[in-house]
């Protein structure tokens, strides 16, 4: 897979789909996470002497049809600032080429206003790659998908290669998941097994220990017998369960479920709580965080690991009374002295939470990407690069 590193862009048209799907409130971006990590992107394309289209997407509107709340407009005001230049929105950019010198920068409106962007339309493919010398593909968050602007044109540009932000997300997953230092720890958490079922097996494979977490966890202990009372878990996966935890037994890797848990009589912030053994758990009580013996149980664990892959929360984090279980593993991340690697929506929203962005050693920007990646399915983005 080549990267704009290696590249020679130097007066050639530059186009770059990034990922600045940020979130807009009334105007204002509430988080520029996402277009802080792409700009030096921008900035190392521009050093390189190359005129600078932005291809990327916000929000879902409807294809076809213009909608200036789904606009990129705040992230073209807000590039500019950034980067001290005029950026530019560009909107008729597939029926006039934009016009772009070496050392500027436009924006693309919103990529999902075009007709068969989702579908990988070959003919939409072919009016990006039209507009370009060279395609840097750019945005982690993207890659899972097969659409025209993270896919289709860079089947029809003369050079396609992938920006600093894929090549070290995806060097850092390779490294971790082919190389890791061990012993090596999982962390999956967050509501439901079937959606993290293929990335739960990858790991059994893989790791040394693993602690399941949240809903995820509710599943795995209604497996073992234990009484879940009401408490989100699924029935229908429970056999799946019991042979993902016979399969890890097998190959040796240490399964930590909780001991305690923190259960309440409603989903709520307001709701009657209680920590508990989790033999005692009762009909009408849902299991909401794991409880402070188990808290110290998965410190003291992740203390003792070399690599700790972090996904998805091991509690209802956003409320207060059933936080504390994801702060001390957070906690425990952030003082670990084992590569951490962390991703996925809830996890960085659970990491700001709990201010521990400058100690997680790499925080992914893509949280479908790297669950794809790490079940070892071929992601569509980086497929085509490496053709
Ligand atoms: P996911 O999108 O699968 O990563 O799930 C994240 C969500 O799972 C967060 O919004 C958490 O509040 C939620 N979650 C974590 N633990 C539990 C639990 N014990 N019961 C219900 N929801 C939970």
């Amino acid at each position: 897979m080549r990267s704009l590193q290696d590249i020679d862009v130097k007066d050639k048209k530059v186009l770059m789909r990034l990922d600045l799907n940020v979130p807009i409130k009334e105007g204002k971006i509430t988080s520029d996470a996402r277009i802080q990590a792409a700009l030096p992107t921008i900035k190392m394309a521009l050093e390189k002497g190359g005129a600078v289209m932005i291809m990327a997407h916000l929000g879902r509107p409807v294809e076809g049809e213009y909608d200036e709340s789904f606009s990129l407009a705040p992230v073209a005001s807000y590039l500019s600032e950034a980067l001290a230049q005029e950026v530019k929105l560009v909107k008729d950019y597939l029926d006039n080429a934009p016009q772009v010198q070496s050392g500027q920068v436009v924006l693309l409106e919103n990529v999902r206003f075009n007709k068969g962007e989702k579908k990988n339309d070959a003919g939409l493919a072919k009016q990006y790659a039209q507009l370009a010398d060279v395609f840097v593909s750019d945005g982690f968050g993207v890659v899972h998908r097969a659409q025209a602007s993270t896919h289709g044109v860079a089947e029809y540009v003369e050079i396609a290669c992938a920006g600093p932000l894929v090549a070290k997300e995806v060097e850092t997953l390779k490294s971790i998941l082919l190389n890791p230092k061990r012993p090596m720890l999982a962390i999956v958490g967050g509501a439901k097994v079937s959606s993290k079922l293929l990335v739960l097996k990858a790991f059994i494979d893989k790791v040394d220990t693993l602690i399941p977490g949240g809903g995820i966890a509710n599943t795995f202990m209604a497996a073992k017998g234990y009484n879940v009372g009401s408490s989100l878990y699924e029935p229908d996966l429970l056999n799946e369960a019991r042979e993902m935890l016979a399969l890890a037994k097998e190959k040796g890797v240490n399964v930590v479920l909780p001991m305690d848990v923190v259960v309440a009589d409603e989903f709520s912030e307001n709701a009657k709580t209680a920590t508990k053994s989790i033999e005692d758990v009762a009909e009408n009580e849902m299991i909401l965080d794991v409880g402070p013996q188990t808290a110290e149980l998965f410190a003291r664990v992740i203390s003792e690991m070399q690599t700790i892959i972090w996904n998805g929360p091991v509690g209802v984090f956003e409320m207060k009374p059933f936080s504390q279980g994801t702060q001390r593993l957070a906690q425990a991340i952030a003082e670990s002295e084992g590569f951490s690697f962390a991703g996925g929506g809830d996890t960085i929203a659970a990491i700001n939470q709990f201010n521990i962005e400058d100690k997680v050693d790499y925080v992914s920007t893509g949280g479908g990407s790297m669950l794809e990646y790490i079940e070892g399915k071929t992601l569509p983005g980086l497929a085509v690069l490496e053709d």
